[in-house]
């Protein structure tokens, strides 16, 4: 008989990391593509994976992938590196440039993975809390050179308020505080300025975006930072042997053959992202806040948790953020039809 070892000092303390994943009707909680993948798209993925020689490690360049990447984003394939979503890819930002006795900056009220990264990598934060309409200016910029700190996360649209920052403060923050400026794009393709022109002169800034939103594949599992060749020999240094399977490089190089149709879904989920903040902004005693994203964050009037609950009661799931914002719920732009059935539901709900 032995007892069980003890973990990491601190680690039971810390919850895993869930978003809800319920069998409802309308699952607008994850900020996923509504639109299923175009047959082409699946055919021809399917075919690729057939033609693999899966009994042989796969390409640990990702060449293929990277060569294709920098064909569609105009950066040179030394300066791209993809990994198992934008989550890994900021893993392995920290892992490089993070890490015990290092500071990241962030910018609250953003995606709880930062923070969480920091602690998973080591590496102290320094906090700063926005007011609406949560935008960086130049006070936080001193602030985050005052903090003295080796990573800066910005996340733009931001992740739960919809809010894009603009590259003067992107650029501001990168001269300022000389650290590595992480812009995480997850949602650029749905609004806001690209980060990408600031790579070229600003050796310090890395953009990292996600296959799982505007690409509808967040089931596959491919994120890619945009950077220096420097930086991408950093990452080099942390990331596992072979870290992206050839499953994964075959779905990222058959969705940039597909990359019209895949993003095809792009301009109605703005429309129906505009149609959420019209139609909530006239809901009386609710505060709706703009957003550049494909979700819209609002505050209902009453209690947040109880319609968080009454809307699931009706097969509708959101995302509950009261813990992060007071009384806030973070609903995703579906289809027409999801739109329609949780406004009709809210409407229910708030009678
Ligand atoms: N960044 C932000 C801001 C996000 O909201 C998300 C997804 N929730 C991610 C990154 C993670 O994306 P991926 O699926 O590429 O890991």
């Amino acid at each position: 008989m032995s007892t069980s070892p003890s973990p990491r000092p601190g680690l039971r303390e810390v919850g895993p990391y869930d978003s809800p994943q319920l069998d409802v009707a309308v699952r607008l909680n994850a900020n996923e593509c509504p639109a299923p993948l175009p047959a082409a798209y699946s055919e021809d993925l399917a075919v690729a994976v057939r033609e693999l020689p899966l009994n042989r490690y796969p390409d640990g360049e990702m060449r293929a992938l990277r060569d294709a990447l920098a064909a569609r984003t105009g950066h040179p394939a030394d300066g791209v590196w993809p990994a198992n979503g934008s989550n890994e890819v900021l893993t392995q930002l920290l892992q490089a440039y993070g890490g015990p006795r290092r500071s990241a900056a962030v910018f609250e009220p953003t995606y709880v993975l930062h923070r969480r990264l920091c602690w998973l990598t080591q590496t102290e934060l320094a906090e700063r809390r926005l007011d609406p309409p949560f935008r960086i200016d130049d006070e936080d910029i001193a602030w985050a050179h005052g903090a003295g700190v080796d990573v800066v996360f910005v996340c733009s649209p931001n992740n739960p308020t919809g809010t894009a920052q603009t590259l003067d403060a992107i650029a501001g923050l990168a001269e300022a505080t000389g650290a590595l400026v992480i812009v995480d794009e997850a949602y650029a393709d749905f609004g806001g300025e690209r980060a990408l022109p600031l790579v070229s002169d600003h050796a310090n800034v890395a953009v990292v975006c996600t296959f799982s939103k505007a690409f509808a594949l967040a089931g596959a599992r491919i994120g890619y930072v945009l950077a220096s060749p420097t930086l991408v020999d950093d990452l080099r240094r942390v990331r596992l042997p072979y870290h992206l399977s050839a499953l994964t490089q075959a779905a990222g190089v058959a969705a940039l053959r597909h990359a019209d149709e895949a993003t095809a879904s792009i301009d109605t989920i703005r429309e129906q992202r505009d149609r959420l903040v019209e139609t909530l902004s006239r809901i009386d005693g609710a505060t709706v806040f703009p957003s550049q994203a494909n979700f819209v964050l609002f505050q209902p009037p009453g209690d947040a948790k109880a319609t968080w609950r009454a809307l699931l009661d009706r097969g509708v799931l959101i995302r509950d953020l009261s813990d992060v914002i007071p009384n806030a719920l973070r609903v995703t732009a579906g289809t027409a039809h999801e739109v329609d059935l949780f406004l009709k539901s809210l409407q229910e709900v708030l009678a």
